[in-house]
């Protein structure tokens, strides 16, 4: 189920326009990754969960620990206190 919908996902993508190459931070028209599937790790290079980036990226920890402020990560960790170990590198809030 967690690849049918990275799939879905990637088909997304492509109708914005994604090209695919081999570099590997370029910019890109779209990008939708898959943060997490309930509870669910995996190591597939297809598709890892959770996402590796979740656990060092602001961007992604402070609006996701606003979303679900009380949310346990399958390792146990908890978003929270991830956030706040995660300087805010110059994020702000967008009303
Ligand atoms: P990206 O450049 O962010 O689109 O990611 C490149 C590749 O990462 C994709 O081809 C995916 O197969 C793979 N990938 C591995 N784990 C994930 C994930 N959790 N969410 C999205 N893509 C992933």
């Amino acid at each position: 189920m967690p690849l049918i919908l990275l799939d879905k996902l990637q088909a997304i993508e492509n109708q914005q326009g994604r090209v695919r190459n081999a570099e590997r931070w370029g910019p890109r028209t779209l990008d939708l990754d898959m943060l997490l599937y309930g509870n669910r790790q995996s190591q597939n290079p297809r598709l890892i969960l959770p996402h590796p980036g979740l656990f060092e990226r602001a961007f992604v920890l402070y609006p996701l620990s606003e979303c679900a402020p009380d949310l346990v990560l399958p390792d146990g960790q908890s978003v929270y206190d991830l956030m706040q170990r995660c300087p805010a590198q110059g994020l702000c809030r967008v009303d």
